[in-house]
């Protein structure tokens, strides 16, 4: 192995916030870790800015910078999968092109690997200053959720902002899994994880790349990822409306019986059919997300196609 550290960034249309993280991540390289050799590894998402353009002009400048540009836009988790596949180093770091993940905490990530005796190190944000509040509140309610719903210990904040060293990241990439949910994986494979908590902080150029409605998508991924809780509902609500309509047979034929009560109340009874109605077709809904999910896995289709890249593609590492 020749790096020591990889650093690896996922890119979607960053050209404008791209040169200045990189520039800072240089700049507390050498002030504070200057005795490591790192190689920065920018994996282009399929960005239809000048973004790849940007990132070979870097690379033809610096030796330490390398890419892979996948063929079109695989989404961040498949980024992130195709960056820790590739990274040469003994540590690799993942952090966000906006510098909204502070380069200033890497020194004390590193620190926590090599010389506190922890797999990885991981960051969170103790605030959400600058998002939107609607956003917040449904990011903090989710949080709340998948901890009831899953055993796996998902951080609320948490980035994916992290350092870990070898033993982590192949026990990551022993997961080949289609639908990734790195928040999720990173909390499986275990190990001890130091949490460092910093301050949010707004991305320094360009836009979010996470509309409301990705984010929701993104949150049932995880959800049924890392929970089949849902599924034990549909049984728990069928079971419950089924002895509650038992208990309401028994009522009505009694009072049949003892008052030859006609059984009236057509509105009534139609307002039932469609609340049943509505409940089979949530669940059924539900069971539906993971049979899509199951389709999707076993397909088994690559996590991702890489378009161009100068790395090689046989043992990346060598040579
Ligand atoms: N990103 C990516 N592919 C995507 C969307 C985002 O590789 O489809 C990258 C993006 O370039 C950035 C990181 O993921 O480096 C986080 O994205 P963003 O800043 O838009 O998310 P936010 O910080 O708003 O949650
Ligand atoms: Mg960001």
């Amino acid at each position: 192995m020749s790096q020591t550290l990889s650093i690896v960034i996922p890119c979607y249309n960053e050209q404008e916030a791209l040169p200045q993280s990189i520039a800072q991540v240089r700049k507390i390289m050498a002030a504070s870790l200057p005795h490591v050799g790192y190689e920065i590894l920018l994996v282009d998402d399929g960005s239809t800015d000048g973004t790849l353009g940007l990132i070979k002009e870097l690379a033809r400048k610096d030796g330490r910078i390398k890419y892979l540009s996948f063929s079109r836009n695989f989404g961040k988790e498949a980024a992130i999968y195709a960056g820790l596949s590739h990274a040469c180093g003994a540590y690799v770091v993942m952090m966000d092109a906006d510098l909204q993940d502070p380069p200033e905490l890497l020194p004390q990530l590193y620190h926590a690997v090599t010389a506190e005796g922890f797999d990885s190190a991981a960051t969170r944000r103790v605030t959400r200053r600058g998002e939107p509040v609607i956003r917040s509140l449904f990011a903090r309610l989710f949080y709340k959720l998948i901890g009831r719903l899953s055993n796996v210990e998902i951080m609320d904040g948490a980035r994916d902002f992290r350092i870990m060293n070898r033993k982590f990241v192949d026990a990551l990439l022993d997961m080949k899994e289609y639908n990734r949910f790195s928040k999720g994986l990173f909390g499986w494979v275990g190990f001890h994880t130091k949490w460092i908590e910093f301050e949010n902080v707004e991305r320094v150029a360009g836009e979010t790349k996470w509309s409301f409605w990705k984010l929701f998508k993104y949150s049932v991924e995880g959800l049924v990822a890392f929970s089949t809780a849902p599924l034990v509902a549909a049984s728990l609500v069928g079971f419950l409306l089924c002895s509650l309509s038992g208990v309401a047979t028994v009522f009505i034929v009694v009072r049949k019986l003892l008052f030859g009560d006609p059984v009236d109340g057509w509105s009534s009874l139609a307002c039932i059919m469609c609340f049943l109605g509505g409940i089979q077709l949530f669940f059924l809904g539900i069971v539906g997300q993971y049979l899509a999910k199951t389709y999707m896995e076993v397909k088994n289709r690559p996590i991702y196609v890489i378009g161009e890249s100068n790395v090689a593609q046989e043992k990346p590492c060598k040579g």
